[in-house]
């Protein structure tokens, strides 16, 4: 998504020389990764798109993820980016030497650039848990990212580990295709519920005829998310309470069995964790082949999953929906910036990013979603969108031979940190849960204030806050 708009933008403000460095052989990133059963994006569709490309066409408010994957691959060919793009060739190195980047691919390619846009998604590397006897199962185990689609699942005892949005969607869409369908939960999570109609034949053609409903449709949403922003950054607020409301409001009318009610209930305030959106997860649970297990895993065993109560739950296919390491971002890249210093000692305990775009000593190296930024119930469009339009900026500055190297001050991402991580204390991500939200210190690395202020500091960098080195090339 990142990198295809990047590409799009670069030639819209006039660059033509520059590369998209892509290792898989196609366009579309998690869209692409992610195949599993019953995958959709749960911010809406309309939202959920390029400002410059929205479309008529999406089936439902929100669409399923193939219907995702080919909407940026339209977008792409729509550009003409793919022709800049490289293809199935990893980019391993980036090295800052004599103020230009040299980068190295897996495949012994070498290029020399000036200015590294990092577009490499936020949940990328798959999580493993660490089950003991993980690699005994006799049967099926894959990540939900690496769906095997050649695994039979119909009429299948199927095991599902992670009660994450992932998780959550995959349930939905199995129960009724499979013999039994085992869910491991370690902790409840709060369901917020939407329903996802259809887009009616009439509404798209409205859409076609009148672009200006599309883009109030965009909007309007942006709109509500931003309220949405608002309200969970701040803990106290009274919209925060009408979202705990409405998911508590689910749980006690969805679920009719008391116990299982109990079971699903967590111990913490709703959006701690990523809420989590779904129309029908709690019908599914309550199917006649569906089970809920909150026992303890103690291991896996070939024939399925022990749980700490002495249980064998008999599988034939176990599905991990064990999230993924929100700490890489372009790692395992190396990436060694001024006086040859590497970004895994920078980052040796945790990541982090003046306005989650530039690191401190790795000048002309900038990132789209990377750490410390809005995540969490949000479009990454938008967040990128004005991501590339602040880059940009930056990047003028080079391209206008006011100088070569631009990076942000130590100075200024001390200030970040100390102000970012005052304001995550206030944050409902912070009101006692374990989530991918939080550092390893327990403390919410995600963007802590509204995302009317995100727009306002995106508008154009503070001059103070970078340096400018070196003469015209
Ligand atoms: P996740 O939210 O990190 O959830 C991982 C799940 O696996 C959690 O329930 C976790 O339990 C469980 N787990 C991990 N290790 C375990 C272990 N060793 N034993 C038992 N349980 C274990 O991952 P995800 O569901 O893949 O979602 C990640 C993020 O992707 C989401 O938060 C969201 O941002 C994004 N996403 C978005 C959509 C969308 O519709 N837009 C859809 C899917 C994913 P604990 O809670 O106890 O840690």
């Amino acid at each position: 998504m990142a990198g295809i708009l990047s590409a799009i933008k670069l030639r819209e403000a006039g660059y033509d020389d520059f590369t998209v460095y892509e290792k898989a052989d196609s366009l579309g990133g998690t869209w692409r990764d992610n195949t599993y059963p019953g995958l959709s994006c749960d911010v809406p569709s309309h939202l959920y798109s390029y400002s410059f490309a929205l479309t008529p066409e999406w089936s439902h408010r929100f669409a399923p993820g193939r219907e995702i994957l080919e909407y940026f691959q339209h977008v792409a060919r729509e550009h003409d980016v793919e022709r800049c793009v490289r293809f199935g060739d990893e980019l391993i190195r980036c090295e800052l030497l004599d103020g230009r980047w040299h980068l190295e691919t897996a495949h012994g390619h070498h290029d020399d650039v000036d200015v590294v846009i990092a577009a490499t998604g936020v949940l990328h590397h798959p999580r493993f848990p660490d089950i003991p006897g993980l690699d005994d199962f006799a049967g099926a185990v894959f990540h939900s990212a690496r769906w095997e689609h050649d695994v039979a699942l119909d009429g299948a005892r199927v095991g599902i580990v992670g009660t994450g949005s992932t998780a959550v969607q995959i349930t939905s869409a199995l129960v009724d295709r499979v013999a039994r369908l085992t869910l491991f939960q370690r902790t409840a999570q709060w369901i917020m519920p939407q329903e996802n109609p259809e887009y009616s034949d009439e509404q798209k053609a409205s859409f076609r005829e009148h672009p200006e409903e599309l883009r109030r449709a965009h909007d309007q949403l942006s709109e509500a998310f931003s309220i949405f922003a608002r309200a969970i950054v701040d803990a106290d607020s009274p919209e925060m309470h009408m979202i705990e409301d409405a998911c508590r409001a689910n749980l006690e009318s969805s679920v009719r069995d008391p116990e299982l009610r109990e079971r699903l209930r967590p111990d913490y305030r709703a959006a701690c964790k990523r809420l989590i959106i779904s129309p029908d997860f709690y019908d599914a649970i309550q199917r006649p082949n569906a089970e809920l297990v909150t026992e303890k895993i103690v291991g896996v065993e070939p024939a399925g999953v022990r749980t700490a109560d002495g249980r064998l739950h008999e599988l034939d296919v176990l599905v991990l929906a064990t999230g993924f390491r929100a700490d890489a971002f372009m790692r395992p890249m190396v990436i060694v910036g001024r006086d040859g210093i590497s970004l895994d000692d920078v980052w040796a305990k945790r990541p982090s990013a003046y306005l989650s775009i530039c690191i401190p000593g790795f000048p002309n190296l900038f990132m789209l979603n990377g750490p410390n930024g809005p995540v969490g119930n949000f479009s990454l469009i938008e967040v990128a969108e004005l991501q590339v339009a602040y880059i940009l900026q930056l990047v003028a500055r080079l391209r206008s031979g006011e100088c070569r190297e631009i990076g942000a001050t130590h100075e200024a991402m001390a200030r970040f940190e100390a102000e970012r991580t005052e304001a995550a204390t206030k944050t409902v991500w912070a009101t006692g849960c374990q989530s991918w939200y939080l550092d390893d210190r327990g403390i919410p690395a995600a963007w802590p204030w509204s995302f009317d202020r995100f727009r306002e500091l995106m508008r154009e960098p503070d001059p103070a806050a970078f340096e400018c080195t070196g003469g015209e090339r």
